[in-house]
């Protein structure tokens, strides 16, 4: 049976994108739970300044109680500055994100593409000599809100770019649920032709309910990798639109009906959901 990778980014992805604050014994608990369901990677917090993102402060203090855990942990990092606290807290995975378009990166942080792609390269070298882990979202890889349809020639360039400077993992995000299966399918079929599918994943949003069809879209080119956020929760806070990460529980159990294999219990994954339901109202 064919096995397909599920990375979990609620307890970061979602909880930052939602009007409550979570404790950080709350946040444990659902970590906790997804575990229990069978979930070994996920993106837990981010290294972001917490007056921008208060839902995230105290990420720290998360990893901490998350260290006797045996899943793969990845945390979110705006800069240097955020990479180095990723490294004092001995993370082994990294997460930037860079947006394909000068009006929404600017908007994400406060930055040209220019400047992010100089300092995450400096990150990416630091990363490769501390061995720790990178992977670069490429966000708005479809469709931007305000300039509208994104070129694939320009994420294939910025995903080239990446590779060359020996990044581990780009993940295509079309972050606000605006890609279609076709677009889906034609950048995937380019990537894979020229860098083999191994250090690719998607991300996909359910404002258009065609989470799912991309997703199906992007395993017939050959990728294994995908993100959700249980209970579908959050979008992003930038993004005008952007309500509805695709929900874990629609994933795996699309991917069970079609024969894949996951590792993740259904049942438990609905405990989870219902957890998160309850956590954040
Ligand atoms: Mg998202």
């Amino acid at each position: 049976m064919k096995k397909i990778f599920v990375n979990e980014v609620g307890p970061r992805d979602g909880l930052q994108n939602i009007d409550i604050i979570l404790n950080v014994d709350e946040r444990f608990q659902l970590i906790q739970s997804l575990e229990k369901a069978g979930i070994n990677s996920l993106e837990v917090g981010s290294f972001v300044s917490p007056k921008a993102v208060p839902a995230m402060d105290n990420t720290d203090t998360l990893l901490e109680k998350l260290v006797n855990s045996k899943s793969d942990y990845s945390v979110l990092i705006p800069n240097t500055y955020g990479y180095k606290q990723a490294k004092d807290n001995k993370v082994k995975e990294v997460c930037l994100v860079l947006c394909a378009t000068e009006s929404m990166n600017k908007e994400n942080i406060n930055k040209s593409i220019d400047e992010t792609i100089l300092e995450f390269k400096e990150i990416i070298d630091m990363a490769k000599k501390d061995k720790i882990r990178t992977k670069i979202y490429i966000s708005v890889a479809f469709e931007c809100p305000y300039e509208g349809i994104v070129s694939s020639e320009y994420v294939y360039d910025l995903t080239k770019e990446f590779l060359s400077y020996g990044i581990n993992e780009v993940v295509i995000a079309d972050t606000i649920g605006a890609g279609k299966p076709d677009q889906v399918k034609k950048l995937f079929r380019r990537l894979v032709k020229d860098f083999g599918s191994s250090d690719f994943s998607a991300h996909f949003h359910d404002t258009r309910l065609l989470a799912l069809s991309n997703v199906k879209a992007a395993m017939g080119e050959g990728i294994t990798k995908f993100d959700s956020c249980i209970a579908g929760l959050g979008g992003c806070p930038f993004a005008p639109g952007a309500s509805g990460n695709l929900a874990t529980e629609d994933l795996v159990s699309m991917l069970h009906k079609e024969g894949y294999e996951t590792g993740i219990n259904e049942e438990m994954l609905r405990n989870s959901a219902k957890l998160a339901a309850q956590l954040t109202n």
